[in-house]
């Protein structure tokens, strides 16, 4: 089946099927991957294998750190906050919904001096807000990059005047070219466009570990990670070793991450020239802040919507059901979802409405 689920975990079928052949016997190691220790030369190489293909299809200067943690995005809310503030500068947030709201509402768990300084709730998150003022004291600025839930995504980074940005890139990191330099530390759950589940990318510029206090727990400290290469305890070895691949497939079989936004961009574009087409779909996002992750849009009842997803389903498009939070429909088109998809899609979206509109 095709695979919109917004996750835990949307694979390339190569990755997939390359992950089953290698399964029982990694590499002539007569072991799984899963069983050979993370102090071995395999997994040594698994490791730093994942950490250079991100740093060049990122394009990550010398002065960044590729670091491997568990716990999720959701733990990287309050670790950015612990780690990364200035005492008497504020923690500055944009408020773009469920994610960042959940990220601000941990730094204010914390204690911190919290500052929403823009955000779009007024009109039920479906807008990125177009400026966001620039404020020289501030620890940070954070920011969520694509909003998973509304389908939302920001098209250019806010200007910090050098504060550096933090973001939440867990639904569309590798998506698309971005300039990584005026960024302190990007996170993300692997678990859309890197992964599986059970790994978290943070990607951090050097002169963030001088800030790391010394009197946090040492799980908690970004330093730890970076002193030991994200082995200062047992890494979640299989996630990381199937990030390997996925990011193998990215720069190998795709061409990159230019190669791989252009494909993203006709995905999209395609699924929202089917939505403005008639007025039986409708999209919920603002056009000017429209995802190319995660398309949400609404049909005429809540019962054709119903309908439309269970047909959907049964038509081998799966996952096609908006958050719960939000009700809707949402087609989440990661990097492994294929054009075909997507065409397949808007097939069955066009016959749908001649049958239903
Ligand atoms: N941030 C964004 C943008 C997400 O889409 C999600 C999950 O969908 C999360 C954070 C939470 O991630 P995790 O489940 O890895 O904690």
């Amino acid at each position: 089946i095709f695979n919109f689920n917004p996750g835990p975990a949307v694979l390339p079928l190569p990755v997939l099927q390359e992950i089953q052949a290698e399964l029982l016997n990694y590499k002539g190691s007569g072991m799984s991957i899963m069983e050979v220790s993370h102090r071995s030369k395999w997994f040594d190489d698994v490791l730093n294998d994942a950490v250079a293909r991100t740093r060049r299809l990122l394009n990550l200067s010398d002065r960044f750190r590729v670091l491997f943690l568990q716990g999720g995005a959701s733990m990287q809310f309050p670790m950015v906050a612990m780690n990364l503030a200035l005492p008497g500068k504020p923690l500055d947030y944009v408020d773009t919904g469920t994610w960042s709201t959940k990220a601000i509402k941990e730094a204010q768990i914390l204690g911190k001096d919290v500052r929403v300084v823009a955000g779009s709730k007024d009109r039920e998150y479906t807008y990125i807000p177009e400026t966001v003022p620039v404020n020289p004291d501030a620890s940070y600025l954070h920011i969520t990059s694509n909003n998973t839930i509304r389908g939302t995504q920001w098209k250019r980074f806010p200007e910090t005047g050098g504060v550096p940005l933090v973001s939440d890139m867990s639904s569309d990191i590798l998506s698309r070219v971005f300039d990584p330099e005026p960024f302190g530390l990007i996170y993300a759950g692997a678990q859309k466009n890197a992964g599986p589940a059970g790994v978290t990318l943070v990607i951090l510029r050097e002169d963030m570990l001088e800030r790391v206090p010394a009197d946090l727990p040492t799980m908690f400290r970004y330093t730890t990670y970076a002193e030991k290469n994200s082995l200062f305890n047992t890494p979640p070895c299989f996630a990381i070793y199937v990030v390997g691949l996925v990011l193998k497939w990215l720069e190998e079989t795709v061409g990159g991450v230019a190669a791989m936004e252009d494909i993203n961009r006709r995905k999209a574009d395609l699924l929202y020239a089917c939505i403005d087409e008639t007025d039986f779909y409708r999209g919920t996002a603002s056009p000017e802040s429209r995802s190319a992750m995660n398309v949400t849009f609404r049909l005429p009842t809540p019962e054709l919507e119903q309908k439309f997803i269970e047909e959907a389903t049964r038509a081998g498009l799966g996952g096609l059901k908006g958050h719960r939070s939000v009700g809707g429909c949402r087609a989440s088109i990661y990097n492994a979802m294929p054009l075909e998809g997507v065409e397949a899609l808007v097939h069955f979206m066009k016959d749908f409405e001649k049958k239903n509109g």
